[in-house]
């Protein structure tokens, strides 16, 4: 058997996986992902978009129009209702389709530019954790082991229940089988309601492969389906199989709700699907794996390098888990809202009714979004723990945006009217005639220097005196 040391195994290389990866490659961190599949190859399609803030996330690092060129962009979100989300202040002010096959493989080619390592076909079955790190076994035998492992491997994680994380939550009180198949007939393609939900049919990008959704499936149901299964309910919704056959992909999931108690236990930590699931109302799961990962990666790097405590990864669980526990909560809310008996449509219409107005269309378009996150940093200014504007700047190397000054993942102080100055950040003194506005909020008064993170939020907003600077640099990024 052969042993690895690295800083960092990531076990997955799903798309909370890669991004992670890279993250940590920015940042100089030695982290190899360990991954189940043999290659990138396309598997089947789940996640089909990108909101705003994960475009805002994959702007800020320089590599949003490599996902904009290969997907088509639509103004509106979805939450029980479409809603319109082209007046928000963001440069992204839509949802990118993108089938999740595609992002995975921009994000893939990313990383390998980083020079991430991603060893394939390697099954994790085994972890053991001691002061110093953690060893990691395979099915295949390899052996390796690094100072911290991130749990990457979805819903099912082995690496959660072999941390002893628990996963508390709603069980599945429906489930749908999700397949892609050929047929002989001609599919009825669109969706169809019935009774017992609501189902759907779509021609693949190669015109032969047929997608097929069934709802009101067993929520005990487990496995994956067989093509009787699939044959059958298409025979009970539709009046006949069409003649199905020669499946690629049959899977199921289910309207079950559940969330990690803890993201870390010692020197193992969980992201995405590892550490929450919910149903795909609102297509917001892959979203919420990259922005656990950034949120991660500048955390966990420091912690390598010694810049930072560890304590640094308990912000990890104090801002993600909020996060994710209110998507959450709206997929629950969402999932009751299209449950099929007579009276639910009723509720519908009122909802519909009230998210038609300004008000809560802004508000539930941000939810959906993710442009409406703050994290709790205390009472200060309205920018402190939210997102930072992407204002257009002029600084002493010419024009220029602030996400731009964010491509190599570093904190940033930016003086608007100031002169401040501060170790372990990059300083920029810009000008600006942009209006820093955020979606819900509205405008708010520029500060005079602001402090962002590496994931893009900010820290630090200051008008007056040095002192609450320099707490926020040593709380941040090492004393
Ligand atoms: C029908 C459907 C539609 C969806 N639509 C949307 C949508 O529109 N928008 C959206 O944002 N989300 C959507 N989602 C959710 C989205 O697909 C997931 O949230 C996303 O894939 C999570 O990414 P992840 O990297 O955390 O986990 P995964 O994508 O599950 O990746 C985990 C990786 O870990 C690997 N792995 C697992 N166990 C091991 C092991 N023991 N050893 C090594 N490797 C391992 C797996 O092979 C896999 O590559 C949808 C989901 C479904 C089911």
């Amino acid at each position: 058997m052969q042993t690895h040391e690295h800083d960092v195994i990531i076990v997955g290389g799903g798309p909370t996986g890669l991004m992670l990866a890279a993250e940590l490659a920015l940042a100089g961190v030695d982290a190899v992902v360990v991954e189940r599949k043999p290659t990138q190859a396309r598997v089947g399609d789940r996640a089909g978009g990108l909101h705003a803030r994960t475009l805002e996330i994959l702007d800020q690092r320089g590599i949003v129009d490599r996902f904009l060129a290969e997907g088509k962009t639509h103004p509106r979100v979805s939450f029980h209702a479409a809603l319109d989300i082209s007046d928000f202040p963001t440069r992204h002010n839509y949802l990118l389709a993108l089938p999740q096959e595609k992002t995975e493989r921009l994000l893939a080619a990313w990383a390998d530019e980083l020079n991430v390592r991603i060893v394939r076909d390697r099954d994790v079955d085994g972890i053991e954790c001691d002061a110093d790190g953690v060893d990691v076994t395979t099915t295949q035998g390899a052996r390796m082991r690094a100072r911290w492992l991130v749990g990457c491997d979805g819903g099912r994680s082995r690496i959660r229940k072999l941390a002893g994380i628990g996963f508390p939550g709603w069980d599945a009180s429906t489930s749908w089988i999700i397949a892609e198949v050929r047929m002989t007939e001609k599919p009825v393609l669109g969706f169809h309601e019935d009774a017992s939900g609501r189902h759907a049919m779509s021609m693949l990008e190669d015109g032969v492969t047929v997608g097929v959704v069934l709802a009101g499936r067993d929520p005990q149901a487990a496995g994956e389906p067989s093509l009787d299964e699939v044959a059958a309910g298409l025979n009970a919704i539709y009046g006949t199989d069409f003649g199905v056959h020669s499946p690629t992909w049959l899977s199921r999931f289910s309207d079950a709700v559940r969330q990690a108690d803890r993201y870390r236990n010692g020197r193992i930590l969980l992201a995405g699907d590892a550490a929450h699931i919910h149903p795909p109302l609102g297509g917001q799961g892959l979203n919420l794996g990259v922005q656990d990962a950034v949120n991660l990666g500048w955390k966990l790097a420091q912690v390598v390098k010694g810049v930072s405590p560890d304590s640094l990864l308990d912000t990890y669980q104090a801002e993600r888990h909020p996060a994710a526990a209110r998507v959450l909560r709206n997929t629950i809310a969402q999932g009751v809202l299209r449950r099929p008996d007579d009276r639910t449509p009723v509720l519908g219409e009122f909802v519909a009714e009230m998210l038609a107005m300004d008000e809560p269309r802004k508000r539930f378009g941000a939810m959906i979004a993710g442009l409406d996150i703050r994290y709790d940093l205390g009472e200060g200014h309205p920018l402190l723990g939210r997102r930072m504007p992407d204002l257009d700047i002029v600084t002493a190397a010419g024009p220029t945006r602030v996400y731009a000054l964010l491509h190599e993942a570093r904190p940033v102080l930016l003086n608007f009217a100031a002169t401040y100055a501060a170790d372990r950040v990059q300083r920029v003194d810009a000008t600006t005639d942009g209006v820093c506005e955020l979606p819900v909020v509205g405008a708010v008064p520029l500060p005079a220097a602001v402090l962002v993170r590496p994931d893009g939020h900010v820290a630090w907003a200051g008008d007056g005196g040095a002192e609450g600077l320099r707490a926020a640099v040593a709380a941040w990024f090492g004393a």
